[in-house]
C-alpha cells in the first residue's frame, strides 16, 4: 500500500469508528475556543472542560478576560497543568485581541500566529473549527499516529504537516486531524497503545519495530 492508499484507507476505518469526529473542547464562540485551545496544551480536554465554564462565566468576553487580574485567572485555572504561563498568555492574548483586532478573532493563519499563546496548531485549530477551513493541526496525537502508521517519518511537526497535506485531499484534512486525535486519545495511545483489535498492525512501524 502507498502512502495515499494507506492514508484513505487509516481514514476510512476510524471514520467508521468516530462518525463525526469533532473537537471535543466546550465553547460558545470563537473567542472562547481559542482561550479553551490554549489551556488544552498538555492537558486532557476533560480537564479544560471542567475549568472553563467558571472562567467563561466570570470573563464572558474578551475584554472582560483582557482587564483580568493574572493571579484570579491562575486559581481558576490552577488544575491544567502549566497554569502561571497559560493566564498570562489568555489574557495577553485576549488584550491582542481588543487591541488589534476589534475584540473579534481573526480568520486567518498570520494573524492568528500573532496572538500571545497562540501558535502554528492553535491557529490550525481555530480555523479548521471555528471557520471551517480546511488545515490539519498537528498536536501530539496527529504526530505520533502518522509516524506510527508510515504516513510521515520525521521529527518535525511542519514537516509533519507538510507530508500530510501531501498525501490526502484537502477535503479530508480538517476531518482527519479529528480522528487521529480520537484514535491517538483513545485507542492508540502513547504509552500501551491497544494493538490487539487494531485494523493498521499489518504497516504500522510502530507494532512491527
Ligand atoms: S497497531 Fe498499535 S501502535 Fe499501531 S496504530 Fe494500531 S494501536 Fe497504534
Amino acid at each position: 500500500m502507498d502512502k495515499k492508499t494507506r492514508a484513505l484507507f487509516v481514514y476510512d476505518e476510524l471514520l467508521k469508528l468516530f462518525e463525526g469526529a469533532s473537537c471535543e473542547l466546550d465553547f460558545n464562540d470563537n473567542f472562547q475556543l481559542v482561550v479553551a485551545v490554549i489551556l488544552s496544551a498538555r492537558c486532557t480536554d476533560k480537564r479544560v472542560n471542567m475549568i472553563t465554564p467558571n472562567l467563561f462565566s466570570k470573563y464572558p468576553t474578551p475584554v472582560a478576560l483582557a482587564n483580568a487580574n493574572v493571579e484570579d485567572v491562575e486559581k481558576i485555572i490552577f488544575s491544567c497543568g502549566f497554569y502561571k504561563n497559560k493566564a498570562k498568555n489568555v489574557i495577553s492574548m485576549a488584550r491582542d485581541v481588543v487591541e488589534r483586532f476589534g475584540g473579534v478573532v481573526p480568520n486567518n493563519f498570520d494573524d492568528l500566529v500573532s496572538l500571545s499563546g497562540v501558535g502554528r496548531k492553535t491557529a490550525n485549530v481555530v480555523l479548521s473549527v471555528a471557520f471551517h477551513n480546511d488545515t490539519i493541526a498537528v498536536d501530539t496525537h496527529v504526530f505520533r499516529l502518522s509516524n506510527r502508521l508510515g504516513l510521515v517519518d520525521t521529527n518535525n511537526v511542519v514537516v509533519c504537516e507538510e507530508e500530510l497535506k501531501k498525501i490526502l485531499p484537502k477535503d479530508k484534512w480538517s476531518t482527519f486531524h479529528h480522528l487521529l486525535v480520537l484514535y491517538g486519545r483513545y485507542f492508540c495511545k502513547s504509552i500501551a497503545p491497544q494493538c490487539s483489535e487494531c485494523k493498521f498492525k499489518e504497516f504500522c512501524k510502530y507494532y512491527n519495530k
